[in-house]
């Protein structure tokens, strides 16, 4: 093991929000916020960066809780993937966001790993991402003086990069209660079934007016594909007021690979990237267009 030249100096487990704040304001860029580890261990011991003292988040408890609170699903930062995963409201309200939780890493990292880590690590291969901003999200963002709300779609700003400042937390995630005729499909593309970094990923959620027959909103979101997550703004004015019937997936599928513009990686080329997106929407389309048929729409 490397010799670090910076000892740590000291770990903090506060209980309560506000201490974790008054020790962040206090320490500033001196301290390093500790959620799952999952990320931050790995990019410890690959030496990234120098690390004085660790604020662990591990013991505040209403960090932990989902709940519905007027109209909105409450995500605290704490709340593992497992419990993502196996969250019965979670299952019934966001499945496309459940679904991305069952599909991260292996039952350690999911045990482990949090949804605030996953979200200030800001990997552009980061599975909640894409689905987190099809649904909308807002995450709030605590320090000594103040508290801010912001969507995801302002949240991101690069590779590892985010708009969070040093003496802030990300404490809650705020979804809002999809009708009952909302439609999502989930799509991960990674080069082995276990263990894999995405290449690609896809969150497609489809809201039906009140006839069930009417496209009323959707939002298209993609990871791994740019440096940050994005939505294909241009589908929703294809969709929005047109019934299934009347789509053209192939269409649909296209705008899609014509929008984003990937890079090659050790994961796939651009070109391979660009042609999945194509075919992973139109299979989305066609998942939701079937069990919206099954329910009748
Ligand atoms: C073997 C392995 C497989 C993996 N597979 C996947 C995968 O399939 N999909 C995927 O998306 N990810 C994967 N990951 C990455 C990782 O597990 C996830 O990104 C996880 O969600 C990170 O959460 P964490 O709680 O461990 O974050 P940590 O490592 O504790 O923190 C990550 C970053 O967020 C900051 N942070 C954490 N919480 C807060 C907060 N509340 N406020 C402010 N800052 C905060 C930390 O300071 C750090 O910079 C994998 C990792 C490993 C090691």
């Amino acid at each position: 093991m490397h010799q670090r030249t910076v000892p740590c100096q000291g770990y903090f487990a506060p209980q309560k929000i506000e201490e974790a704040l008054e020790i962040l304001s206090r320490y500033g860029k001196e301290i390093k916020v500790i959620a799952g580890g999952t990320d931050l261990l790995i990019q410890y011991y690959d030496r990234l960066y120098e690390v004085g003292s660790w604020l662990d988040l591990k013991n505040i408890k209403e960090l932990k809780e989902i709940k519905i609170s007027k109209n909105q699903m409450e995500i605290g930062a704490m709340v593992t993937h497992a419990q993502l995963e196996k969250s019965e409201d979670i299952k019934k309200y966001y499945p496309v966001l459940s679904q991305a939780a069952a599909d991260i890493g292996s039952p350690q990292i999911r045990n482990r790993g949090t949804i605030g880590g996953n979200i200030v690590n800001a990997s552009p291969a980061g599975d909640l991402l894409a689905p987190l901003m099809a649904h909308d999200a807002q995450f709030k963002l605590l320090s000594v003086q103040k508290e801010e709300l912001i969507s995801a779609e302002n949240f991101f700003l690069g590779p590892k990069k985010t708009i969070l400042k040093p003496a802030q937390l990300l404490t809650r995630i705020f979804l809002p209660l999809p009708s009952e005729r909302t439609y999502g499909s989930w799509i991960k593309i990674g080069k082995r079934k276990a263990l894999i970094i995405a290449t690609i990923t896809l969150a497609l959620v489809v809201e039906m007016a009140e006839d069930n027959k009417t496209i009323k909103d959707v939002r298209t979101c993609l990871g791994s594909v740019a440096p940050t997550p994005i939505e294909i703004k241009e589908i929703r004015e294809k969709m929005i007021g047109k019934n299934f019937s009347q789509l053209d997936f192939n269409q649909l599928g296209q705008i899609v690979e014509d929008k984003i513009s990937p890079i090659d990686d050790i994961r796939g080329t651009r070109e391979y990237r660009k042609n999945v997106a194509k075919n992973i929407m139109i299979n989305a389309l066609e998942e939701i267009d079937s069990a919206g048929r099954e329910r009748d729409y």
